[in-house]
């Protein structure tokens, strides 16, 4: 359960901020259904992540999408926001926060409503071509039909998500950086974030005089390091708690 005095001062520092952004992991979806990467019930003890190294999907598309289509777009499907990623929406609308920075990949913080999201990783939701770069949005492919094409030049599709050993793209990265060297909180919520570029931007934010306000269920490497103020719980109990503070 959220500690309601230290809920309170979060929420106060909020209310007071000139630019809060959040920044959210797998950790915010869990409550959705969807399992982390690592830990007890992480996608690590049932996928091997060979599945998602970009030398192997380009050497192997169709033993990659097998896999990627039972683990993402079969589990993904009929999935929906929680109350964390509810609040946020509701945070924005109301000028609270001005972005959610995720390394999420799922779509969750936009179909809850959030509008100003940076994808550090990607979406499930469209498809790039590995031959002459295209995207697409997802509904154009037919996952009975593994793998799927490129429209135009028949090349392999793979989902517009950083794998391991590939870069992330220029623009989200950009943008994520941009965000955490303006915001005066972060709000970090169920994240590790121990791989790099993601890694670092709560270290960036720091550095440019953020507070940063960290929620998750457990202590990270940020609480130790950083964190101002260190919220322990369920993400949707903690910003439940957070919303009806900002009496959303
Ligand atoms: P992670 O799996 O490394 O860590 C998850 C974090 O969430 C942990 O710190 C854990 O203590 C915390 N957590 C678990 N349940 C929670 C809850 N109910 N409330 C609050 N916190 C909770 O995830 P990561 O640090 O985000 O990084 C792994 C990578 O995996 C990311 O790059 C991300 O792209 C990807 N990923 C995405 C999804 C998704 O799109 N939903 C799911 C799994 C992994
Ligand atoms: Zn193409």
């Amino acid at each position: 359960m959220a500690d309601p005095a230290k809920t309170d001062i979060a929420a106060n520092l909020i209310r007071k901020a000139k630019y809060a952004v959040a920044f959210t992991g797998a950790g915010i979806s869990v409550e959705s259904g969807i399992l982390p990467f690592r830990g007890e019930n992480g996608l690590w003890n049932k996928l091997d992540p060979i599945f998602l190294e970009i030398e192997y999907f380009k050497k192997m598309p169709l033993q990659s999408w097998r896999k990627i289509k039972e683990f993402f777009y079969d589990a993904l499907s009929g999935i929906k926001p929680n109350a964390a990623h509810k609040i946020l929406a509701k945070m924005e609308k109301r000028s609270f926060i001005e972005a959610v920075i995720t390394q999420n990949i799922d779509h969750l913080h936009q179909e809850a409503g959030s509008q100003n999201v940076v994808e550090l990783h990607g979406t499930y939701k469209e498809l790039i071509c590995t031959g002459c770069g295209t995207e697409f949005d997802m509904s154009i492919a037919d996952l009975n039909f593994l793998p799927p094409t490129c429209l135009i030049c028949k090349r392999v599709l793979k989902p517009n998500i950083a794998f391991f050993n590939e870069p992330i793209p220029a623009t989200a990265k950009k943008r994520a950086f941009t965000e955490a060297e303006k915001c005066d909180i972060l709000l970090i919520i169920g994240t590790n974030a121990e791989v790099l570029p993601a890694a670092d931007i709560p270290v960036v934010a720091k550095k440019s005089g953020a507070k940063i306000i960290e929620i998750n269920i457990e202590e990270t490497h940020f609480t130790r390091e950083i964190t101002d103020i260190f919220l322990q719980g369920k993400a949707t109990d903690v910003m439940k708690e957070i919303g009806r503070q900002l009496y959303l």
